[in-house]
């Protein structure tokens, strides 16, 4: 192969693994990095990062890089970095949307610059990657790898909106294209599964207007359906006398496990049975979530509290996002 002399500037005749161009970014991945972390080079023409299935970026290989920092053995096998003799107006580490954005937005202020944005993983996007798969009918599924959608656009900045706008995400078109009534169109509704391994016998209960139909339908024990049943039917208001400022204090620093068990003295099943609830969103269970963060994803027992619709500065921003969210 010849090289041009832009080329060999760009150091296109040397062994790396792969160079993407975003709009005249060099954007490498995996060994490309070679000069920060000291990974073997390998020079094969990379297939196609989405459709690569399995463990990608962060494997065995890359921890042992960082292995060896932790143990002082790095310099022993990394060698002698090498002046490639590549000049660039701005070198970014890290292709997620932080850094491609702060590629765009200094390419932006400063046309024709050269800029590199480096990574350690095969592909750029970051978290916010793209994966993609042919289904076993030949059909070609796109699905995200990382974040799943944009995340309450209503709130985005004017600066954010004009990136998007320069880069072409017409996000109206989400409103248009997603079709929201799917579920609802085909008859779906929502239930919860209690397993055998965490309530003695596996049931599927579909939740419906009659709580008390649908928690006889779980496996919870007797004691744990009444208390359930009582949290949705007959709140009560534990901080009763406070005022709400001071509820939203006390709620802010109480995990809802505890609320359940300690505050409101109900059946220890309850916690396994909420556990997930707060997963999803909050990525992590109701050991570790505020009442006040549970509320927003439909944890009940807040209803004789008077707490309001207004969101607190003591929530999460996640849950002030969910809350106050009006995007569908
Ligand atoms: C489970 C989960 C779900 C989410 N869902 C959503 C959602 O639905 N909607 C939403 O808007 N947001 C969501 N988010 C948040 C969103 O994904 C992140 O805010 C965003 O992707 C972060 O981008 P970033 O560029 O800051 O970091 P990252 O995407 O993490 O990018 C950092 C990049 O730097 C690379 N890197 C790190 N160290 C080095 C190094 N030494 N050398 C070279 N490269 C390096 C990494 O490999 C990575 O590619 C979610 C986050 C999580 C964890």
């Amino acid at each position: 192969m010849s090289w041009s002399t832009d080329d060999r500037r760009l150091g296109m005749d040397r062994a790396i693994s792969r160079r993407d161009f975003l709009n005249g970014a060099a954007v490498l991945g995996a060994a490309a990095a070679l000069p920060l972390i000291g990974r073997p080079v390998f020079a094969q023409a990379s297939p196609y990062p989405p459709a690569l299935t399995g463990l990608r970026g962060q494997t065995d290989a890359d921890f042992a890089v960082m292995h060896s920092i932790r143990d002082g053995t790095f310099w022993d096998t990394a060698g002698a970095p090498t002046a490639t003799g590549e000049h660039y107006d701005l070198i970014v580490v890290g292709a997620g949307l932080s850094g491609l954005t702060a590629a765009h937005l200094y390419r932006h202020q400063k046309p024709g610059a050269r800029v590199l944005v480096l990574d350690n993983t095969d592909d750029f996007g970051g978290h916010a990657v793209r994966n993609e798969f042919t289904a076993g009918n030949g059909r070609l599924v796109i699905g995200y790898g990382g974040s799943e959608s944009l995340q309450t656009p209503s709130f985005f900045t004017p600066a954010v909106n004009q990136v998007l706008a320069d880069i072409g995400v017409d996000v109206e078109a989400l409103g248009r294209c997603y079709d929201q009534a799917w579920a609802e169109d085909r008859g779906l509704g929502e239930g919860v599964f209690t397993t055998r391994e965490a309530f003695g016998a596996d049931a599927l209960a579909v939740y419906g207007d009659d709580d008390a139909e649908w928690i006889a339908k779980t496996s919870l024990s007797d004691k744990a359906k009444a208390d359930l049943l009582a949290l949705y039917e007959a709140p009560t208001d534990p901080f009763d006398g406070k005022t709400r400022e001071e509820k939203f204090a006390a709620l802010a620093d109480l995990p809802y496990a505890a609320f359940l068990t300690d505050t409101l003295g109900l059946d220890p099943q309850l916690v396994e049975f909420f556990d997930n609830w707060t997963k999803p969103y909050f990525g992590a269970g109701v050991r570790a979530v505020s009442c006040l963060d549970a509320r927003v994803v439909e944890c009940p027992g807040f209803d004789a509290m008077d707490l309001g619709d207004d969101v607190w500065p003591t929530m999460s921003p996640s849950g002030r996002l969910v809350a106050k969210g009006p995007d569908p």
